[in-house]
């Protein structure tokens, strides 16, 4: 017998002929002798007329009372999936998330999950009832009831999943599953059959969104498959889990966040604590900063760009106009109308050209890149609001996402280049079925997890400084790197005064030669400086929860700002924060950064 989570999102339970289609599907798991617990949301739009309503009345209604507001379309629907449970003659009882314990924060419209009380649910599936529990809801130390955030019922119901040790969470829903790309942009879109926890999160949050991405955090902490699927058919949907497709292509799917803005705090003093504190007051708003990129340093000072959500860009500019004056910097510079075009997938960090090929895809279109970010499975590319769309398709045929990873034609892939970090990933991927010991070891569900603090101190760093900021400059400078068959790790880029950028990147240190030539050439086409330092530090710190919790790339900053560490190049993903920093530092930022996290390790 399995216990099975199955979550229906707002449009599978729209009206109550599919609220009792989709009581139906819970039957039929019972008939096949498994337990069913089921997590709803509010029916259809009924969230957003329920803002809408409160917006009539008020410009900033209080947060407290939103929540109260917005739960109750959670608890029309479980009553209702009860009523249809039963009328279909099975046993069933609805729950709110107070009434099964489901604890969070304080924090009203975003509340995080500490805790779930399973007693009451595991009782009543004995009864032989199915548990229907409201989505999206929880409640505080003093009963107030909070929100988790729109979307949020999909992380009720991984949450719910791995607190009672589910088999599977279902993720019934409008599409049948998770796609290379968003089909109503991209209509070759091709649907992925298994995708690793890694590359849904570095997707998630970025408009690919068919999960809220809180939840899939949750299912790579507590190693829950997840299954997004139709509600409306039977078909197979997305297996999001241990074992993906992408094993053998460099990548998996791309994405676009839409309504992103860019700011670039310009010349401030490299030193060490002016990361730390420019993101400390903005993580003091729980302002999620997205892209983060700050370049090598020229005449000893250097810009800082980091990309926020559209929504919060004003809130964002007071802070950094503020902090600007005090941190030293000569000026602040925005872009409201930009937009993040990323390319994610677990075979890139073995593979040379993956990042070139990006980047030609763009240029051959004459769009212009204002900022570059990476991961170690992730590269991202700024670009203006106006360019999003035919960047994304662009980029979409480029690595041939419409096709089955079996018969796409294979990139510059180099074999001899299978570096460790691919093995590495491999073992991760066998950890992330992450024990059960973990459910009880978090006292909150929902805290930030450290997997890992790396420290890699076999790259040497290139910078173009001062390059004219205009279409064809990346592509023309990772062409020539791929060529020579090289890994790039990081790339950086960012936009400094005068529409004068700065590009650095990171190789191998015995490519250094091999690099010094090809940068000789493309110094002259572009008519830029050469920065390089042939020994340098990586220091990455990977987890899960990162992009969630705002502060974690300002500790990591504070910790070795008040060591008078300086931090040459940053670089942030949704699962990773990279810094380079001298070779000579690098080890004791590495010890620093496991002390400092020490609590937060898996
Ligand atoms: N009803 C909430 C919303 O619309 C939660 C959810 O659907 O997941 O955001
Ligand atoms: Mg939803």
């Amino acid at each position: 017998m399995a216990l099975i989570v199955q979550k229906f999102g707002g449009t599978s339970v729209a009206n109550t002929e599919k609220i009792l289609s989709a009581a139906r599907r819970a039957i039929r798991e019972v008939k096949n002798g498994n337990q069913v617990v089921m997590v709803v949301s509010a029916m259809g739009k009924s969230t957003d007329h329920l803002i809408e309503l409160a917006r009539e009345i008020s410009d900033r209604p209080n947060s407290r009372e939103m929540d109260m507001l917005l739960s109750t379309g959670e608890q029309v629907t479980v009553a209702l999936m009860a009523i249809a449970l039963e009328s279909l003659g099975h046993k069933a009882i609805s729950f709110t998330a107070a009434q099964i314990g489901i604890k969070t924060d304080n924090s009203f419209n975003k509340a995080r999950i500490r805790s779930i009380s399973t007693e009451r649910m595991r009782d009543a599936l004995k009864e032989g009832k199915i548990v229907i529990a409201a989505g999206f809801q929880g409640i505080d130390d003093d009963f107030n009831i909070t929100t988790l955030g729109r979307g949020g019922s999909d992380t009720t119901a991984v949450a719910l999943a791995a607190a009672l040790r589910a088999d599977v969470c279902d993720i019934f829903t409008d599409v049948d599953g998770v796609y290379t790309t968003d089909p109503r942009i991209v209509p070759e879109a091709r649907r992925v059959s298994c995708i690793s926890y890694d590359e849904m999160l570095e997707l998630a949050s970025m408009g690919a969104g068919v999960m809220h991405s809180r939840s899939i955090e949750f299912a790579k902490k507590f190693g829950v498959p997840v299954h997004v699927r139709s509600s409306f058919s039977d078909n197979p949907g997305t297996v999001i889990g241990p074992d993906p497709e992408s094993r053998d292509v460099p990548v998996c799917g791309a994405a676009l966040a839409k309504n992103e803005a860019r700011i670039t705090v310009v010349e401030v003093p490299d030193e060490p604590g002016v990361a730390m504190n420019l993101f400390s007051r903005i993580a003091e708003a729980k302002i999620p900063t997205d892209m983060i990129a700050q370049n090598a340093s020229t005449k000893g000072r250097t810009d800082i760009s980091f990309t926020v959500p559209g929504e919060d860009f004003v809130v964002a500019q007071d802070i950094v106009k503020k902090v600007a004056g005090e941190l030293g910097a000569s000026g602040v510079e925005y872009n409201e109308n930009v937009s993040k075009v990323s390319i994610v997938g677990l075979g890139m960090v073995h593979q040379t050209g993956v990042a070139r090929k990006m980047f030609h895809a763009l240029s051959e279109h004459g769009i212009n890149i204002e900022m570059i970010t990476t991961s170690d499975i992730k590269i991202s590319a700024l670009v203006e609001r106006n360019d999003a769309i035919q960047a994304l398709r662009a980029v979409h045929e480029a690595f041939e996402l419409d096709r089955d990873p079996a018969s796409r034609t294979n990139i510059y892939n180099s074999p001899n280049q299978k570096s460790a970090k691919a093995e590495d990933n491999s073992e991760e991927e066998d950890k992330e079925q992450v024990s059960a010991e973990l459910v009880s070891r978090l006292a909150g569900m929902e805290e930030i997890l450290i997997e890992k603090v790396d420290l890699d101190q076999s790259q040497a760093r290139f910078t173009f400084a001062n390059v004219p900021d205009e279409p064809g400059l990346a592509a023309a400078v990772f062409d020539k790197i791929a060529q020579a068959n090289i890994v790039v790790d990081m790339i950086v880029q960012s936009v400094g005064r005068n529409n004068l950028a700065n590009i650095s990147f990171t190789v191998p240190r015995d490519e250094l030669d091999a690099v010094n030539k090809l940068a000789k050439d493309v110094a002259s086409t572009w008519k830029c400086d050469i920065l390089q330092n042939p020994m340098v530090a990586k220091l990455s710190v990977r987890g899960t929860g990162l992009r969630s919790h705002t502060g974690l790339a300002s500790r990591m900053f504070r910790t070795l700002s008040s060591n008078s560490i300086n931090v040459s190049i940053i670089c942030t993903s949704e699962r990773c924060v990279s810094v380079i920093v001298n070779d000579e530092a690098g080890e004791k930022s590495f010890s620093l950064s496991v002390s400092e996290f020490a609590e937060e390790m898996l």
